[in-house]
C-alpha cells in the first residue's frame, strides 16, 4: 500500500493507494478555510494523521508516499519552488524533507498536472500509450507530457507549462509577465470572460451576468444560442491551434483533457478532436487520439503514487 496525497489551493486529498492503482480509500479536506492563514502544509500534516487514525492504517504496512502539488515543484529536493495564484506561505515547503522526517517512509513530490497524467496513463485513458500529452482546462491551464513512458520533468522538475506557450504575439498579457499565453485563450476562465464581454447581446437578461459559469454557457448551446456557440467554437479553435503545436513537436499517441469541462463530448470533444486531425500534419494525425480524462479528481492521488513505486524500484 502507499498514501497518495493531492494538495490543490482548495482541498487536499488523501488516499491510500494499492500497487495496482486502486483506491482502497480515500478523503478529502479544506485547506482554504481561512485564506491560508493557517499555511496549507500545516494542515495537510493534520489532515494525514486523522487519515491515518481514522483508518486505522499502520505504517508498517505502507511502502511510500506519493505528493501530488500545486505550484511549481523541484522533484529532487521535493520542495515548492513556485507558486501561481495568490497561495500564501505555500512556496519553499520542503514537503519531502518534512513528511520523510515525521514518517521515515520515501515520499516524492511532483506537479499535480504532471500526476493527473501519470496517473491516467497508469489506469486512465492513457493505459497501454507511451507518449502521452495531458492538459487540464480550468481555471487556468495545467499539462504534464510521459515522453517513451517517463513524465518529462526539465532539470528541476517543472516541465510542461502548458499554460504558459504563446499562440499570440499581441495577444493578452497574461500573470506570468508574457503575452499571448495558452492559458488567456485556452481556459474556462478565457471562455467565460469572453462570454461576458458579449453580454448584452446573449438575450439572457434573465441570468445575472456574473453568475456565468461553463454550466450556464453549455446549456445555452443546447438551446440554440448562436452566440454561445460561436463564442464556445472560438474558444475551441484557440484550444486546438495549441495542441495542433504541441503534437507537431512530442508527435503523442494520445492527448487526455481534463477539467469539468472535458465532460462535455459532444459540444467540446469532439469539435476539439476534429479541429486537431483536420490541421496537423497528415502523418502526425493518423493514429493520434484525443480523448478526455477518466479518473476526475482521482488521477492526483493515484498519479502521485505511480511517480512513488516509479522511484522506489529506481532506488
Ligand atoms: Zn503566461
Amino acid at each position: 500500500m502507499y498514501l497518495g496525497i493531492d494538495i490543490g489551493g482548495t482541498a487536499v486529498k488523501i488516499g491510500l493507494v494499492t500497487e495496482n492503482g486502486k483506491i482502497i480509500v480515500s478523503n478529502s479536506y479544506d485547506v482554504a478555510f481561512d485564506n491560508y492563514d493557517t499555511p496549507i502544509f500545516n494542515t495537510v500534516k493534520n489532515a494525514i494523521e486523522i487519515f491515518i487514525n481514522e483508518n486505522a492504517i499502520e505504517l508498517k504496512n505502507i511502502k511510500g508516499i506519493g505528493v501530488s502539488a500545486t505550484g511549481q515543484v523541484n522533484t529532487t529536493s521535493g520542495k515548492i519552488i513556485g507558486v501561481g495564484g495568490n497561495i500564501k506561505k505555500w512556496c519553499d515547503t520542503e514537503i519531502k524533507k518534512e513528511l520523510e522526517d515525521i514518517y521515515n517512509l520515501n515520499t516524492t513530490v511532483v506537479n499535480d498536472a504532471n500526476c493527473m497524467v501519470l496517473g491516467e496513463g497508469w489506469v486512465g485513458k492513457g493505459r497501454g500509450y507511451k507518449n502521452i500529452i495531458g492538459v487540464t482546462i480550468g481555471t487556468g491551464v495545467g499539462g504534464g507530457i510521459v515522453v517513451d513512458s517517463k513524465i518529462l520533468l526539465g532539470s528541476v522538475g517543472i516541465a510542461g507549462e502548458l499554460g504558459h506557450f504563446s499562440i499570440n504575439s499581441e495577444g493578452k498579457k497574461c500573470t506570468c509577465g508574457n503575452v499571448g499565453c495558452y492559458e488567456q485563450y485556452a481556459s474556462t476562465t478565457a471562455l467565460i470572460r469572453n462570454v461576458k464581454e458579449k453580454y448584452e447581446l446573449l438575450g439572457v437578461s434573465s441570468f445575472n451576468k456574473e453568475d456565468i459559469n461553463g454550466k450556464f454557457i453549455f446549456e445555452q448551446i443546447e438551446k440554440g444560442n448562436k452566440i454561445i456557440k460561436e463564442i464556445v467554437s472560438n474558444w475551441i479553435i484557440d484550444i486546438g491551434k495549441g495542441l495542433v503545436s504541441l503534437v507537431h513537436i512530442f508527435n503523442p499517441e494520445i492527448i487526455i483533457i481534463g477539467g469539468g469541462v472535458s465532460k462535455q463530448e459532444d459540444l467540446f470533444i469532439k469539435p476539439l478532436r476534429k479541429y486537431v486531425l483536420e490541421n496537423v500534419m497528415k502523418k502526425f494525425g493518423e493514429n493520434l487520439k484525443i480523448e478526455s480524462a477518466e479518473l476526475g479528481n482521482n488521477a492526483g492521488v493515484v498519479g502521485a503514487v505511480y511517480y512513488n513505486i516509479k522511484s522506489n524500484n529506481l532506488n
